[in-house]
């Protein structure tokens, strides 16, 4: 026997989460069905290496989450379901083998000081970048966030065009397509600039020359500078764990361990799952399936259009990522020199 609710949500990602939060604060009764031994995805955290050392398993900037729509309507009772903040104002660094350093400050001055550093032309660039940022992340963000359809691109390249013209929207076409290699040689003089922003594109598995990758160098440099990072306090499943009390306060339910191996339709409506233990749970108002293109095809079976179809079972994911977390029993012996009394 399975009890029936009005939403079923396959995973139990951040993205589940806030969504089954969402609903359960709107009275919908919401069950996730996780195949893993515990929710989150991709944003958990553990002892992985060594017991007494706690690790971010992937993610651990939480500063679009923070940053959010969800997080701003939530903010005070995800708060007091634990979800705690430890914002960093020296979000990213570079070491290089000849003893210098770079790094990027929530601290305008102190972070275009540094780049002057290694060089003058660099230091006025990045003051050019900086002031340019606000309208730049604007256009960048809304292409970024924009639904993949016909009508949102072309109103939102509408909007562009009139805001920046036929030049500027070309030039914004192009930065975009740009591979980090490109955009930073063509931007700074500096070495240690360019290796310390090209970190960026390889966090999110853009090699130095591969197209599309100059944005994420870009992005994580300027809102680094402007916002910090925000990490998540005791580790980035702070915001896991709030989410899924909030959703058992509403009365909602998060089964882990319980993997769905398909979804029940009837006349062209989701109407449930069935889960790998064979049990089969209706949702009477919807089935939301966070799960990647090629997965869903599977569990659907297909919507019969060949072409939708083609292009799920194509469905790509990127290069993995690979992260090395280390146990440390003490801190390295390293300083930053300016923050040695009487060093330069
Ligand atoms: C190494 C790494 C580092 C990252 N770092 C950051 C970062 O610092 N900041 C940031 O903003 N983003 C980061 N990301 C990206 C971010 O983690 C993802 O965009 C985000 O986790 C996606 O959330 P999601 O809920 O959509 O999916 P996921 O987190 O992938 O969750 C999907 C869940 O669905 C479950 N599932 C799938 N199929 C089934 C099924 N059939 N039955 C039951 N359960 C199922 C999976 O087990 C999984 O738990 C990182 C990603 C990686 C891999």
């Amino acid at each position: 026997m399975t009890q029936d609710v009005d939403a079923i949500l396959i995973g139990a990602g951040h993205n589940s989460l806030a969504c089954a939060c969402h609903l359960a604060s709107r009275g919908w009764r919401v069950a996730l069905y996780e195949q893993n031994a515990e929710p989150g995805g991709a944003v958990k955290s553990g002892e992985y290496t060594l017991p007494g050392f706690r690790h971010d398993w992937a993610a651990m900037n939480l500063s679009l989450f923070a940053g959010s729509a969800f997080h701003g309507d939530n903010a005070a009772e995800l708060a007091s379901h634990g979800l705690a903040f430890a914002p960093a104002g020296n979000p990213f660094a570079s070491l290089f083998p000849d003893g210098r350093w770079l790094g990027i400050s929530n601290n305008v001055t102190l972070t275009t000081a540094r780049i002057r550093g290694f060089s003058e032309t660099d230091a006025a660039t990045w003051t050019r970048l900086t002031e340019a940022f606000p309208d730049e992340a604007e256009a960048i963000i809304g292409v970024l966030g924009s639904p993949m359809n016909l009508r949102a691109i072309s109103s939102l390249g509408w909007k562009i065009w009139r805001r920046r013209g036929g030049g500027g929207t070309l030039d914004l076409v192009r930065f975009l397509m740009m591979s980090p290699r490109a955009w930073l040689d063509q931007t700074f003089e500096s070495n240690h600039v360019k290796a310390t922003l090209a970190a960026w594109g390889m966090h999110l598995d853009f090699a130095p020359d591969v197209a599309g990758g100059a944005v994420f160098p870009y992005l994580e440099a300027m809102a680094g500078q402007a916002f910090g990072m925000v990490l998540g306090q005791g580790g980035a499943d702070t915001m896991t764990k709030a989410m899924v009390k909030m959703i058992e306060a509403r009365g909602g339910k998060v089964h882990c361990s319980a993997q769905v191996t398909g979804i029940e339709q009837s006349a062209g409506r989701a109407t449930g799952v069935t889960l790998a233990d064979g049990t089969v749970v209706r949702a009477e108002k919807a089935v939301i399936a966070n799960v990647p293109p090629s997965a869903l095809l599977k569990l659907t079976g297909g919507t019969g259009n060949t072409r939708h179809d083609a292009a799920m079972k194509g469905f790509q994911h990127a290069p993995g990522t690979m992260m090395i977390h280390l146990a440390m029993d003490g801190l390295p012996d390293w300083i930053a020199p300016e923050l040695v009394p009487g060093a330069c």
